[in-house]
């Protein structure tokens, strides 16, 4: 009978020469800058009949004039437009993606990889990118559209818990908000738009990523006559964000349901350690997912983002909504979960589930079929500088000992004041120091040398 051990006795060194192998699939990935500054990057994939690709200008609505906000997120209603929703349709293609976020203007989309949608994809890139279809026509029309996109947030509970967390990262201004509000919104002029866009589209501040079967040079040099007129002076960037613990409570009584937010600020990303990063809060985050069930109810939502640009802190943040009379069991039911984690440790058998979930992420990456996603590799490239080749994560992911993130998550995370920021009828919650306080006797406690019995 055929097998795989008789064939390689030295399990440990077949493991590397193939995580070997697959390091060159990088070898497909290419980068490159435009004469204007716009950098591009490339996977080439063999057996793909489509063209994916991912826009990311590097502005958002925390770069809107202070007394306008809602700039950005109307610019880029404008910036593509429903017609051209159907062109992409008609040609077997669609867009997927099209958004503001706080730092970030982004596109993404998909279409049949031919000759002719090559020249029409450079095409759309230049009208995004210089703001061509501006016209009073669709300006109007979206206004239209926007003030009803703002009476429609006015009643979600959730967004509004996510504004609140905003108030947590102050960039010189309390209550960052996307949309803006109606009085900003109606006095909106084309002029307002248009100087964002002058200020902030420019080369230097642009990533395009794509992915398909093609010739990263040529189509470099397609975007490169394309976007041409993309103007090439650099973006001066916004004050990094500051976190500002504290408690954040909005008491809406109206509200059936308490939405809340703990939150801790992470460290600015560091390439270096993102392995240990995303397997550190993978764990933090299944532990609280897991251990805070109401009933049948997962009330829980548990993320950690970072935030843009690259040398910004991120936070880490539990987030979820739960029935205002069940708030009493969040603050020590969350509470414990950390003080364990800091006071016992890491326990082993959800340390090593969540290194092997990591390890087939890496491991699905390779099938040929996949290989990055065009959105992916636009992250990577603001965040890295560049793509990490496979096998040299995966060999990080494996040397990450239990002790690691335990320290990771205390010196880089859990030793810094919390924000709580709820939304809804938050009378049953404990107070802030019913959470913070027994975390830092926690920490306090580890510092002094044990006592020997
Ligand atoms: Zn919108």
């Amino acid at each position: 009978m055929l097998n795989l051990k008789s064939l390689f006795p030295d399990q440990a060194k077949f493991q590397k020469s193939l995580r070997d192998f697959y390091a060159h699939r990088n070898d497909f990935v290419r980068q490159s800058i435009l004469d204007n500054g716009i950098q591009f990057i490339s996977q080439n994939r063999l057996f793909d009949n489509n063209i994916e690709f991912y826009i990311i200008v590097e502005s958002g609505s925390l770069d809107d004039p202070d007394d306008k906000e809602g700039i950005a997120h109307f610019l880029e209603h404008l910036l593509v437009d429903p017609e051209l929703n159907h062109e992409f349709e008609q040609r077997g293609g669609n867009i997927e993606n099209l958004a503001t976020s706080f730092t970030t203007v982004r596109f993404s989309g998909k279409i049949p990889n031919t000759h002719e949608n090559q020249s029409f994809l450079a095409d759309v890139f230049k009208k995004f990118l210089t703001g061509e279809r501006i016209s009073e026509i669709t300006f109007d029309k979206e206004k239209k559209r926007i003030l009803n996109e703002i009476g429609i947030q006015a009643d979600n509970s959730g967004t509004h818990a996510l504004t609140l967390l905003g108030q947590a990262f102050r960039a010189g201004r309390a209550d960052p908000n996307i949309m803006g509000n109606r009085d900003i919104v109606r006095n909106v002029k084309i002029s307002d738009l248009q100087s964002y866009l002058d200020k902030h589209f420019s080369g230097p501040n642009i990533y395009i990523a794509m992915t398909g079967k093609f010739d990263h040079q040529e189509m470099h040099n397609k975007l490169n006559t394309a976007l041409s007129t993309v103007p090439s002076h650099t973006v001066s960037k916004r004050d990094p964000l500051v976190f500002v613990p504290g408690d954040y409570r909005n008491e809406n009584t109206h509200l059936m349901q308490l939405y809340f937010h703990f939150c801790f600020p992470s460290p600015a990303h560091n390439p270096a350690k993102s392995a240990l990063y995303s397997m550190a809060y993978g764990y933090l985050l299944h532990k609280v997912t897991h251990g805070l069930v109401f009933g049948n109810d997962l009330c829980y939502h548990t993320e950690s983002r970072p935030i843009l640009p690259l040398g910004s802190p991120g936070y880490l943040s539990f987030t979820g909504n739960l029935m205002p009379e069940d708030g009493s069991r969040v603050i020590p039911e969350t509470r414990d979960i950390i003080t364990t984690l800091i006071e016992d440790g890491i326990d082993i058998d959800t340390f090593n589930i969540i290194k092997s979930l990591q390890l087939q992420e890496y491991q699905n990456q390779k099938f040929w079929r996949k290989g990055h996603s065009a959105e992916s590799l636009a992250f990577n490239l603001i965040y890295n500088g560049s793509v990490h080749p496979f096998g040299e994560e995966e060999n990080k992911l494996l040397d990450i000992r239990p002790e690691d993130v335990q320290k990771f998550l205390i010196e880089e995370t859990l030793s810094h004041a919390p924000a709580i920021i709820t939304y809804g009828d938050s009378s049953k919650m404990g107070s802030y120091e019913e959470f913070a306080g027994p975390i830092q006797d926690a920490l306090a406690r580890q510092n002094q040398p044990k006592a020997k019995l």
